[in-house]
């Protein structure tokens, strides 16, 4: 870091949040200490975030201090008097690349102790099986790319695992973090009220989950099917295996044969 480097701007959210002087050095101190779940994102929107992370369930876990959310402003590692932190791509072709070096500052402010994914669309795809993992650990650095990415030698320097959101390409990272967050918080002890919810649905047994209903029991003329109103739990489990089985073998053949494969 150059002399003239401003101190790194440090956001956290929510109730266990520490003060924005704190040294990133405390901030995985601070982790360890508290225990919960924490989140930091390094970006160049810090703005972005909580974001609909703020809101809902996910937000009443931040303001609970079920997890925790820093974000790592990426500008302020920027290089020279305009905090330069993309340049252009070696080789030629349109856009700007991340630079290795602005980036590597600002995963030394993040702290060692977290896993850190890169987000990016030639990662491997995130999924419920990684929310998961994610959620049983300790949290996640997500370092959030933009413009035609990062310098591939931080990533292979520091060994960063990509991850995907799915099969397109956003101009950013951040809304695949707050998806990839939200999957992850969700799962964490408390955060919703009923943890059953979480056991029951689509992904968890390797099916999509079979189709809602709620009052009023006619709409349009389409009744709820009888079985859901019998009260027998019994008949009603059943009826939803077979939905889930039907839904997932006509929709995703995918996982209906790793489904068969179990
Ligand atoms: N040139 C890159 C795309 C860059 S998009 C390519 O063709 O592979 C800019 C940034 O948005 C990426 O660095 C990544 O952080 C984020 N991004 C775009 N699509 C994404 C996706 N499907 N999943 C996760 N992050 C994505």
């Amino acid at each position: 870091m150059s002399d003239d480097q401003a101190a790194p701007k440090l956001k956290s959210h929510g109730r266990l949040s520490m003060q924005a002087s704190l040294k990133p050095r405390d901030l995985m101190a601070d982790v360890v200490v508290r225990g919960a779940w924490a989140a930091h994102v390094i970006t160049l929107l810090p703005e972005a975030f909580p974001g609909v992370l703020g809101q809902s369930l996910t937000g009443r876990a931040l303001d609970l201090g079920l997890w925790r959310l820093n974000t790592i402003d990426l500008r302020t590692f920027g290089i020279g008097k305009h905090r330069n932190v993309d340049d252009t791509p070696a080789g030629g072709g349109a856009g700007m690349v991340l630079r290795a070096d602005v980036v590597d500052a600002a995963l030394n402010a993040a702290g060692q102790g977290l896993p850190v994914i890169c987000l990016s669309p030639r990662g491997r795809r995130f999924d419920q099986a990684m929310a998961q993992t994610w959620a049983a650990g300790p949290g996640v650095t997500l370092l959030c790319g933009r413009f035609e990415g990062v310098d591939q030698r931080v990533l292979d320097h520091r060994r960063i695992a990509e991850v995907s959101l799915g099969d397109f390409v956003l101009t950013g990272g951040e809304i695949a973090a707050q998806a990839m967050l939200d999957a992850t918080v969700r799962l964490l002890p408390g955060v919703l009220g009923n943890r059953a919810s979480t056991e029951e649905e689509s992904f968890s047994h390797g099916l999509l989950e079979h189709p809602q209903f709620t009052r009023p029991a006619v709409w349009e003329g389409h009744e709820i099917p009888a079985v859901l109103q019998s009260g027998n739990h019994g008949e009603i489990s059943k009826w939803r295996q077979a939905q889930a089985e039907a839904l997932t073998k006509d929709r995703r053949p995918d996982l209906w044969d790793a489904f068969g494969r179990r």
